[in-house]
């Protein structure tokens, strides 16, 4: 990959994961002893019962996206991680080179459109 395409995809890994990181920061509290893990803070609606009722529904909505933005989170970082090693862009199953169309369109892809095709179960 030439290092123009690569230094893009650097930039929009770093946008992203600062946009993640702030997401995050609305409803949860960073891990003190492991600031990769983020923990959901229980909403404070008020003590009346359908307020109670409330803060659990929202309880369980922010622990869901906690977790997807978690691991997305993870998905930008082990790019970045792959960037500065020197490893970004290889796919993990057939260890070729993943096409840099499908890179620059999604950069945390970590397969190529082939194997990505037969882990579907389509033709390829
Ligand atoms: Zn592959």
């Amino acid at each position: 990959m030439d290092s123009k395409a690569l230094e893009a995809i650097k930039v929009k890994l770093q946008e992203q994961e600062r946009q993640l990181k702030e997401r995050l920061e609305w409803f949860t509290t960073q891990d003190q002893q492991n600031p990769a893990d983020y923990h959901s803070r229980f909403p404070d609606y008020g003590s009346k019962e359908d307020e109670n009722a409330a803060e659990v529904s929202a309880y369980s909505d922010r622990l869901s996206l906690e977790h997807t933005v978690e691991s997305d989170l993870r998905d930008v970082k082990t790019a970045l991680a792959n960037i500065t090693k020197g490893t970004y862009g290889i796919c993990r199953y057939c260890k070729k080179p993943i096409e840099e169309k499908r890179l620059l369109i999604r950069p945390t892809s970590s397969s190529c459109v082939q194997c990505k095709k037969q882990l579907k179960g389509e033709a390829a």
